[in-house]
């Protein structure tokens, strides 16, 4: 038997957890989450919301900050809208009970919040609970959910694949999906009136990556198999520095780090930024990404220092709390010791083209936050734009839903989870091999810098992959391990179709090859499944 929802959400994140509590206004809403609700992107969020907040900031700075990130790709429409929909999205955040940092002192703007300053932005925008925002963001989201009756979350619910009509015969309408239940392996059908892809980035991808576990672009993957047009996915966002540890995966240590005065290091202690580019450590996340990549690939050496000792401890304690403690627990005093750090995945600017409410090529099928391309992005994320994109087409699709969902009518007649000839599986070995492959050959061929001919090497090596994963597929029952390792191999596979088919360097995409921007080419890259990559103008 079928569950039902009115509104099937796939991912707890900002988007997934915002649109949720505004559509349950109007229906039902089931939410599913791989692990426990709040292990997300989302959670690790450090910075901040940036919105203009404050008298001494405009719309108009925001927009062009935001678009001169986006290097020529972002679209116009979709940058105004959510930077002027924004603040509005943060104060009812806060009414939810987000507890943001208050100004101390004077108020710099009638929200009295205490707005930081960030690379790339022209003014202090960006809404913060000290360098720990996403988790407060979860925090207030999660216990808002638990207070309404009209919301029901499954953790340890991974969605397999969407079911859409077009395989039983009908029209090709999104109609729900098949979840797999982790802790009992059984894969339930659940229809609902409209499904919200929520499922963030897909850090993943990568060997190095900020992003937690959950991030194994799950969303775009199943997107695509459904036949969904997804864009501009090349424009892969590292962030220069991640801490570096063998046991510590995933902790980010903030750009705000440099811009207090941090140096970048070789192992040896020399700074190196200013021979890479004059504004030194200050230079944009791109430029000290390339770096730090440069540097570590001509020494062999497999990490570079950030040095912030230089300042006084209590400093640096009260500043970044959540740093210092974090580096504590692996043995380092930041106030005493230079930080161990490399590049990582961070954020994926591209993903499942939407409309500005969060539409998708395929009807019913809705997306929103990190896996959604609307254009706003454009080929480089601007910082803290991301969280507040979340909150906006979260809002922006509950609105649409709520005046266009059709309740009325039987539930379609699908085809249950078939197990056919597959048994349990006697060679996982296969899966933590072919994710180690996977992984280290975007690090190597399609990362921070790329050419033709390692696009090429790593398009045949995933192609090789994808064969063995399908294999697999079919022979043995499906597991959480086993579904995110198709799915990274199948981002793997637009990330490489999407830079090959880029001729020329332009935002966070890089290739020796084609090391200039070409204005010819300022359109987006479109990838739809059985149709090669092309440039489009949208
Ligand atoms: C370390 C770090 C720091 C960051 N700092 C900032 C910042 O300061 N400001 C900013 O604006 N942005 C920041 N970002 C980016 C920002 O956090 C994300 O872009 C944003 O939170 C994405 O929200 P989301 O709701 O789209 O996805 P997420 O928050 O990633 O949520 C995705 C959800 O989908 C679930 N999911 C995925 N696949 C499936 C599946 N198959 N079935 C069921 N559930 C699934 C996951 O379990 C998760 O619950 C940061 C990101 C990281 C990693």
């Amino acid at each position: 038997m079928a569950l039902t929802a009115d509104y099937l959400v796939i991912g707890s994140g900002v988007a997934g957890l915002s649109f949720a509590l505004e559509a349950a206004a109007h229906g039902d809403v089931l939410v599913v989450t791989k692990r426990s609700a709040d292990e997300s992107n989302t959670k690790y969020a450090q910075g901040g919301i940036a919105a203009v907040l404050s008298e001494a900031d405009s719309f108009e700075a925001h927009i062009a900050d935001t678009v001169r990130a986006g290097a020529g790709l972002c679209h116009p429409l979709a940058v105004e809208t959510v930077v002027k929909e924004g603040p509005a999205r943060v104060r009812k955040l806060r009414d939810l009970g987000a507890r943001f940092d208050r100004a101390e002192g004077p108020s710099n703007g009638d929200d009295d919040l205490d707005l930081h300053l960030e690379g790339g932005h022209s003014a202090r925008r960006v809404a913060h609970a000290a360098d720990m925002t996403g988790r407060e963001v979860e925090r207030a989201l999660l216990a808002a959910i638990a207070a309404s009756p009209r919301i029901r979350v499954l953790e340890g619910h991974t969605a397999v694949d969407l079911i859409t009509l077009a395989k039983f015969g009908g029209p090709e309408v999104c109609a729900g999906a098949y979840v797999l239940e982790d802790a009992s392996g059984r894969v339930e059908t659940i229809l609902a009136r409209a499904v919200v892809l929520a499922s963030g980035g897909a850090g993943k991808v990568y060997l190095y990556t900020t992003n937690p576990d959950v991030a194994t672009g799950d969303g775009v993957a199943m997107a695509f198999r459904a036949g969904a047009e997804i864009a501009n996915m090349e424009f892969y966002q590292f962030h220069p520095t991640a801490l570096f540890h063998p046991q510590a995966k995933r902790f980010l240590i903030t750009e705000a780090m440099r811009g207090e005065g941090a140096v970048l290091r070789r192992l040896d202690g020399a700074p190196f930024m200013k021979e890479h580019d004059p504004r030194g450590d200050l230079a944009p996340r791109d430029v000290v990404a390339r770096a730090i990549d440069f540097e570590m690939k001509k020494t062999g050496a497999e990490h570079v220092l950030l040095d912030i000792t230089q300042k006084r401890p209590e400093f640096v304690r009260d500043r970044f709390p959540g740093i210092h403690e974090e580096c504590l627990r692996w043995g380092i005093d930041i106030t005493r010791q230079p930080i161990p750090v490399v590049p990582a995945a961070h954020f994926m600017c591209g993903g499942i083209t939407t409309n500005l409410d969060g539409r998708t090529t395929i009807p019913g099928l809705w997306a929103i936050g990190e896996c959604a391309s609307t254009g706003l992005h454009g080929a480089n994320r601007l910082a803290s734009n991301s969280l507040l994109e979340g909150l906006v087409m979260a809002h922006r699709a509950a609105v649409a839903l709520a005046s266009t969902l059709d309740r009325s009518g039987p539930w379609p007649e699908v085809r249950e989870w078939e197990v056919g000839s597959a048994t349990p599986s006697d060679e996982a070995v296969v899966i933590t091999q072919n994710w180690d492959e996977v992984r280290r050959l975007m690090w190597n061929y399609v990362g921070i810098v790329r050419s033709n001919t390692r696009l090429r090497r790593a398009a045949r090596r995933v192609a090789l992959l994808q064969e063995e994963i399908a294999e697999y597929y079919w022979k043995y029952f499906v597991t959480r391990d086993l579904l995110e390792l198709r799915n990274i191999a199948t981002v793997a596979q637009l990330v490489i179709e999407c830079a090959a088919s880029r001729h020329e360097s332009r935002g966070l995409h890089f290739t020796s090859d084609y090391p200039g921007v070409d204005p010819r080419l300022a359109r987006d890259t479109v990838v739809k499944r059985g149709v090669p990559a092309h440039l489009r103008d949208r």
